[in-house]
Order: C-alpha cells, then sequence, then structure tokens
C-alpha cells in the first residue's frame, strides 16, 4: 500500500451476482477503480459509474495498491492469480490481494504461498449475506490472514459489511475455513427442509399445516423467509445459486470427509443440477426436492 494518505487504487476482478454490488461501493467510496471480468459486457454499469475498464487482470492490477477478488470457484481464482496475463504478471510486490470469492481454506493457503515469490500480499474474505445485503452493505466478512494486511484490508472490508460484522478470524485460511461452516448449515437447513416437505406431501398433510409448522419450527429459523418461499414459490431471479452451494458442499467435504450430512445434501444439489436447476436460486431447493420425480 503506498504511503500517502490518499484512498488505495482498487482493482476489482469478477461482476458477478455479488461483485458488481461490493464493487459499487468501492466506488462509490471515492476509490481510483479499475474493473474487469471475463465476459465484459458485465463491466458496463460500472464504467458507466466512472470506473476504468481493463482488458485482462494483469492490466487491472498494474499500478493498484488492492486488487480484490469475487469469483466462483477455486478454479476461477487460480487462472485470474496465476493464468496468462493474470495478476501476479501484472501487479508490483506489496500489492495486497483481498479474495472475496468463497474457495475454502486449502486453496486460500495455497494461493497465499504461490503469491509469495512475487512479493505479494493475500487475505481470504469470504462473505456471508446475499445479493440484498451485498447492495445494502451489509454483508458478513470472515477474514483470514496476517494481521497487518487485514488491518490494511479493513476499510474496504467495511465498505462490504458493518464494522461488526468483519471478523478477523485467523490467520491465512481461517476466514475460508469460517465461511465454509457457516454455509454448511444453510445447505443442511434447505436440505432439511425438503425432506420435511417431501414426507409431509407422501403423508398427504394440507399444506398450509405444513407450511406454518416448518416456518415455526427450527429449520424455519435457520432460514427466515422460508414461510414465504412455501406460499409464493421461490424468486424467479437467482441470488445464490443452488450450483454455488454445492460447490461449497463439495468443499466442505474435501476439507473433512466424515460429514454424512453434507454429503446427502451434496448429492442432492448435484441431482438438481442434473434435472437442469443448478441456476435456480438456493431457496427453491426444497420445493425441488419435494417434487422430483413425483
Ligand atoms: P456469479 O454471479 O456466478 O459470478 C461469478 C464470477 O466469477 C463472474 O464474474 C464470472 O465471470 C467469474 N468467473 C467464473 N469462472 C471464471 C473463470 N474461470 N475465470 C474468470 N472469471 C470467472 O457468482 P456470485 O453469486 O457473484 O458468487 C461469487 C462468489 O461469492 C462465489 O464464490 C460465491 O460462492 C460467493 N458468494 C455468493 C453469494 C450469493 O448470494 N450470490 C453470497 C456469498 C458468497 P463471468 O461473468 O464471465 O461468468
Amino acid at each position: 500500500m503506498s504511503d500517502d494518505h490518499r484512498r488505495p487504487r482498487v482493482a476489482f476482478l469478477g461482476l458477478g451476482r455479488m461483485g458488481t454490488p461490493m464493487a459499487r461501493h468501492v466506488l462509490t467510496a471515492g476509490h481510483d477503480l479499475t474493473v474487469w471480468n471475463r465476459s465484459p459486457g458485465k463491466t458496463e454499469p460500472l464504467a458507466a459509474a466512472g470506473a476504468s475498464v481493463a482488458g485482462s487482470p494483469a492490466e487491472a492490477a498494474a499500478g493498484r495498491d488492492v486488487v480484490v477478488l469475487m469469483l466462483a470457484d477455486p478454479d476461477a481464482v487460480e487462472q485470474v492469480l496465476f493464468g496468462p496475463d493474470g495478476v501476479a504478471a501484472g501487479a508490483a510486490p506489496n500489492t495486497l490481494v483481498v479474495d472475496g470469492s468463497t474457495i475454502g481454506p486449502d486453496a486460500s493457503r495455497r494461493m497465499a504461498e504461490r503469491l509469495r515469490e512475487p512479493r505479494l500480499r493475500y487475505v481470504d474474505a469470504p462473505v456471508y449475506g446475499s445479493v440484498g445485503p451485498a447492495t445494502e452493505g451489509t454483508l458478513g466478512v470472515l477474514a483470514g490472514g496476517a494481521e497487518a494486511d487485514v488491518a490494511a484490508a479493513r476499510p474496504l472490508l467495511e465498505l462490504w459489511g458493518d464494522p461488526k460484522q468483519v471478523r478477523h478470524v485467523g490467520p491465512t485460511g481461517a476466514g475460508s475455513a469460517a465461511k465454509l461452516v457457516r454455509n454448511l448449515t444453510l445447505g443442511l437447513a434447505l436440505a432439511g427442509i425438503g425432506d420435511a416437505l417431501r414426507l409431509a406431501a407422501t403423508l398427504e398433510l394440507p399444506g398450509d399445516v405444513v407450511d406454518e409448522l416448518i416456518a415455526a419450527g427450527p429449520l424455519g429459523a435457520a432460514f427466515p423467509g422460508v414461510r414465504q418461499i412455501l406460499a409464493a414459490g421461490p424468486p424467479e431471479t437467482a441470488s445464490f445459486t443452488v450450483d454455488m452451494l454445492t460447490k461449497d458442499l463439495r468443499l466442505c467435504l474435501a476439507a473433512e470427509p466424515r460429514l454424512p450430512l453434507v454429503d446427502a445434501a451434496r448429492a442432492v444439489g448435484e441431482a438438481v443440477h442434473a434435472d437442469g436447476h443448478g441456476p435456480d436460486d438456493t431457496r427453491a431447493l426444497p420445493l425441488l426436492m419435494r417434487d422430483a420425480q413425483r
């Protein structure tokens, strides 16, 4: 980071559902912002709001103090950091890489290790909440990395979430690890509601009684908004897809294979994907489970 007191110059790579509103907060806070996205069309709204657009991750990272990644999975992060024209080829030594993607602790540690040689710093900072909280700046952020690096990243992280919701969990990979634990509970709650709905349908219980029981029961508390979804169906526009959740469950199993319920939820996610519903919002999952091959 530079020594002067100007705002860090930021590159933001990955302008999907989450990246776009998060990058917008960076711009609104007055940072000089360069953006890059694999599909170039998604840079247009931020370019219209004043961001510069780079032609590659290397070009985006050149001359920046901080490079933020908000990418789909470990392969995407690896390609954007170390592929041809990747961040590692363009960033100056001492640049801080802040990785908001959910990629699991092993991948986070691997990225940090590989960035050591070009002397780039790395903080894993996956977020929880979804597109609504990303737009409002009320995400939770789970950071892992060296004290000084997380402290340097904190002003940016606090653009995405309330300061109390921005936690330094531990060393590199700890933020990614915490994020997996958090999403495990989401996956199990959704799959549990799906099983409950299916049992209720098989037993021919009245829908309103079932909706009430589930919404007021322990899993309903774990999944706010479930009553509305049971009554009105899932949203048409996906915020957090079934495929993303299934990716997270796979990452949980990569870290600890002896998670029988996670393994079952992963298999459900993969079956939903095979039925063509992977891009659906996760809130559709219980209803898809209820109706599968009926
Ligand atoms: P998304 O809308 O699908 O966006 C994914 C981004 O990754 C896009 O910019 C995409 O580029 C890019 N990408 C994928 N593969 C790539 C590759 N091989 N090389 C370069 N870029 C690649 O996903 P999202 O919902 O924003 O999620 C992003 C991350 O945040 C994920 O790790 C997810 O688990 C996590 N997350 C999501 C939510 C949520 O509610 N959505 C909440 C918390 C955390 P293209 O535009 O070219 O496809």
